[in-house]
Parts: structure tokens; sequence; C-alpha cells
């Protein structure tokens, strides 16, 4: 096996080009154990550790352009103010060590329905996208249309993924993930929500419980057509139990999941209902907080 190791982005771009079946890593933490595992045995790794703007990113107010190398464990230190959502996430990512050298462009490469930045992603808003570069240039995918079957991409063969462009949390997020313990464990399911008060409408995030990360698109419309109806934006007002319900119902018809191993579909449906309205609860109380706060 070839081992690439380009010391720049240039570099890195020139050597994917002239192998495009070379396996590009990251952390190493999905890669390793594949090779470990004797489950994959590509002709060539191209190592991108070294390549350093890989680990860097930068916040101009409204968007934060994540590098894709950045490890989860300074996502949770650096980041929590500007994505909560995906801070939150990042914290239930494997242990200490897989947080140290696992990234969100290492999760978005490995594209697992289970991956745990995706639903903070999706939930984050409809402008987040992936800077996908090669000697042909970069062109910004947009996350809803980045993910395109299991454990598939929409990177083309000489394609690295350069950085993660999110923008800045402008209302409450959370993260909830069903596992039989703490930590690490791949969810049985997954849900990211988001507050968009400034567009007033919510993003939604589903893992674990489909053959991609998806948005739970009725129950978003839903929650903008209540909310702007009944003017809670500016209200703040509780919200009544039969929304609430009504909302994770949406949440769970959105899924598509299996049986497997790790839980039956009946139950991952169940679960995702329940984190749904979960969600929804603590961010509204947030939400609320915030405008009591500021009146
Ligand atoms: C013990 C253990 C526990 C884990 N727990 C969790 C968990 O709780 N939640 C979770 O989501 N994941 C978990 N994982 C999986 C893994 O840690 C994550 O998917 C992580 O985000 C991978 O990041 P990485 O940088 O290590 O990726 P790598 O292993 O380096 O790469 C992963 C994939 O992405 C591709 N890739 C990497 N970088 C690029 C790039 N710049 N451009 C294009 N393709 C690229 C690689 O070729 C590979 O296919 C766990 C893994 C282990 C070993």
């Amino acid at each position: 096996m070839e081992f690439l190791r380009p010391a720049s982005w240039d570099e890195a771009l020139a050597a994917k080009a002239r192998h495009p079946d070379a396996l590009p890593l990251c952390g190493g933490t999905d890669v390793m154990v594949e090779l470990n595992f004797d489950l994959r045995r590509p002709p060539a790794l191209l190592d991108l550790t070294r390549v350093a703007e890989l680990t860097t990113w930068s916040d101009d107010g409204a968007v934060v352009r994540l590098g894709a190398a950045v490890p989860y464990s300074r996502i949770i230190a650096e980041l929590s103010g500007p994505l909560p959502g995906l801070a939150l996430a990042a914290r239930t990512v494997g242990s200490p060590q897989i947080r140290n050298r696992g990234s969100v462009g290492g999760n978005l490469g490995a594209a697992s329905p289970a991956g745990d930045a995706h639903p903070a992603l999706l939930a984050a808003g409809r402008d987040v996208a992936v800077e996908a570069a090669s000697v042909r240039g970069t062109r910004l995918i947009p996350i809803d249309a980045f993910y395109t079957g299991v454990k598939r991409n929409a990177l083309a063969a000489d394609e690295l993924i350069r950085a993660v462009r999110i923008p800045v949390a402008d209302g409450p997020q959370q993260f909830a993930k069903v596992g039989p313990r703490n930590a690490m464990v791949i969810a049985v399911c997954a849900f990211g929500f988001a507050l968009h008060p400034r567009t007033g409408t919510v993003g939604t995030g589903i893992g674990s419980a489909a053959p991609t990360p998806r948005r739970a698109v009725e129950a978003e419309e839903y929650l903008r057509g209540e909310f702007a109806g009944r003017g809670l934006w500016e209200r703040g007002g509780t919200l009544e139990a039969g929304l609430v319900r009504r909302f994770g119902e949406l949440v769970a018809a959105a899924a598509a999941p299996i049986d497997d191993v790790r839980g039956s579909a009946a139950y991952r449906r169940h679960a995702l209902a329940v984190i749904a309205r979960r969600t929804l609860t603590w961010t509204w109380n947030e939400h609320r907080r915030q405008i009591r706060s500021t009146a």
C-alpha cells in the first residue's frame, strides 16, 4: 500500500488528482479501524495530518468556517458559543481519545447514518455547506445534498473536504442521542434541533434512523406555521402539550428506521418522538428565558 504524506493543501489536492483511489485520512479513527479489521485495503493512503490549515477555524460573526480536521475536543472547547448544537453532539462522540483525533471532516467522509455530527449540521440551517476541493477548483455542496446513500456522499473521486461552513447560531440548539450507555456507543437514534428566531424557522436532523441522515421536513414546516400563526416567537408563550406531541409524531414519521442489533424500527421511532419533544421543550424554554432577560 502506498503512503502519501502531503505537506500542504495544494500537494494534497495534487496527490488526490494523481491517485483518485487513495483513501484520505484525517484523525484516522474510522480509517484505522477499517484497515486493522481488514474491511478495506486501499491501494494508497492519503495522510492529511500535516496539512495545518485543515485544523483551523474562523468566524466572521455570521458563519463559522470549520476546517475538516478540527478535532471534536476543540469544537467543544472553542466553538460551544457559535455552534452549540454541534458542540453538544461532539460531547457524545466516543471517548476523550476519539474526540482528540476524530473530526467533522472524517464524519462527513464516512457519511455513516449514525455519525453524530450530521443531525447537528442539518439542524443548523439550510445554508450549511461542505467545501469540496480538487485541482479543478472548489465547490460548495449544500448539506442536504451531501448524503447520497448508506455511507455514501456527494464527493467526486478527486475531491477532498476542506471545511464546513456553518451559520453562527441565532437561537438555542440541542442534540440528544439514545444508546445503551453514556459513552462509546453508536447511536440507536439521534436528533438535532435548532430554533432560528431570525428567520422564524426551526431546523431538525435525524440520525441513525434512515439510510442517510435526514431532516424532518414536515415537522419543521408544522412548527414554522404554528409559531407564526400564534405569534409565539414574539410572545414567547408556553407550548401547548398537543403541539409538542404533534411535533414528535411528525419527526418519528419522517424516519425510515430498520430493525438491527442496536434496536428495533418501532423502538427507534418511539425514541425519536421522545427526544424530539424533549429537545423542542429545552430549546423553547431557553428561548423564553432569553426573551425575558432582554425585555
Ligand atoms: C472507539 C470509537 C468510538 C467512536 N464513537 C463515535 C461516536 O460516538 N459518534 C460518531 O459519530 N462516530 C464515532 N466513531 C467514528 C469516528 O470517530 C468518527 O466518524 C470521526 O468523526 C471520524 O473522524 P476522523 O477524522 O478520525 O476520520 P478518518 O478516520 O480519518 O476518516 C473517516 C472517513 O472520512 C474520509 N475522510 C477523512 N478526511 C477527509 C477529507 N478531508 N476529505 C474527504 N474524505 C475524508 C476517510 O477517507 C474515511 O473514509 C467512533 C470510532 C471509534 C474507533
